[in-house]
């Protein structure tokens, strides 16, 4: 039994999602004519109450055709030092945009409205790169699937009202935080200019990200799109997996999560291992003391044992939960943590 907890991208297709990809209705959507893909975009856009929805192959596509629309080159973005835009999409927001990062020293990768407002370059100063597009990411990523409180969200966006300022969610993960804080789409739909989400992570979809925003602006984005070379022809296949996801695979989420903390509770007990992160949600990052065990030895007695986690750097390493994580195999990783403590 190999069990892969790098990342929850790893998930393939269930029979019932495989099914629905095998009769989904196809066309060119480079012409708009593929029915599943309109009519996932049409899905997703109601979900968060919002106007219009363009799907992607990934969410850093996603993210960055946002970032174009929303700058121009030589602007500046603020977001926290741990955000995906800054730190894992290859530059494309200095590459595509000719934006620079203004870097927030937040907490798990959330910032306060107060450090975004000290992060805003006054307009009138124009030794400064202008501040144009504030970026969010929920759940965090690099800060291990941490849920942002809603109330900050809405004083941020008071703040970019108050300054002229576009306001981005990327929220490959936003499904995990609906999830763990019973929100509701809708109102992040209705705080946001524009929001990723991806259906490749928890979600369990093979390929695929969305953006959404209202209808000039996804207008907008389907050329930024084409630019980047995101227009693929029967991507209905794809987005028919999208569909069966958004109807099927939301609720369980937590079950992802229920995991992930008791796999923190075992973590917690092993005395080599010095911190673990809060789990909100179904990422776990925790630090080992290296003086008593490296990280290449743990991550070597796990391999022996069929098991693959993520090392960050610096005694840090991650587990991700997801849908392909049965039960069977969650009994079998807590029995091996315990071997080891
Ligand atoms: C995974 C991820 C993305 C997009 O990743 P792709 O692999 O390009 O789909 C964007 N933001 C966050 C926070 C992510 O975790």
């Amino acid at each position: 039994m190999k069990i892969n907890l790098i990342s929850d991208t790893v998930t393939i297709p269930t029979p019932g999602m495989l099914e629905a990809m095998m009769t989904a209705k196809v066309g060119d959507d480079v012409f708009k004519n593929d029915p599943s893909v309109n009519a996932l975009e049409e899905k997703i856009a109601d979900f968060f109450g919002m106007e219009a929805a363009l799907f992607f192959p990934s969410g850093t596509m996603a993210n960055q055709a946002a970032i174009k629309l929303h700058t121009n080159p030589g602007e500046q973005l603020i977001c926290d030092k741990y955000a995906h835009v800054y730190n894992y999409e290859g530059g494309g927001v200095s590459f595509n945009s000719g934006v620079s990062c203004r870097l927030v020293d937040g907490n798990r990768g959330m910032m306060t409205a107060d450090q975004v407002v000290q992060s805003i370059n006054p307009p009138d100063f124009y030794h400064s790169p202008l501040t144009s597009l504030v970026c969010i990411e929920n759940t965090t990523n690099k800060g291990g699937g941490a849920c942002w409180d809603f109330h900050e969200l809405e004083k941020i966006k008071e703040i970019c009202q108050n300054n002229g300022l576009n306001y981005h969610l990327d929220g490959a993960r936003i499904w995990n935080a609906l999830v763990a804080k019973n929100e509701s789409a809708k109102a992040y739909g209705g705080l946001f200019d524009s929001i990723s989400v991806c259906l490749s992570k928890g979600l369990g979809c093979p390929v695929g990200s969305v953006l959404l925003g209202n209808k000039e602006f996804i207008d907008n984005a389907l050329r930024v799109r084409k630019v980047l070379g995101g227009g693929m022809r029967q991507s209905g296949f794809l987005a028919a997996a999208g569909i069966y996801a958004l109807d099927h695979h939301i609720s369980r989420l937590k079950d992802d999560h229920k995991k992930a903390k008791e796999i923190g509770k075992v973590l917690e007990e092993l005395e080599f291992i010095k911190k673990v992160e809060p789990i909100e949600t179904n990422i776990i990052i925790f630090e080992l003391d290296e003086a008593r065990l490296s990280a290449e030895t743990f991550l070597g007695k796990l391999e022996e044992n069929q098991i693959s986690i993520i090392g960050m750097g610096q005694g840090k390493l991650r587990v991700v939960t997801h849908l392909d994580y049965t039960q069977e195999m969650h009994a079998h990783f807590l029995k091996v943590l315990k071997t080891l403590g």
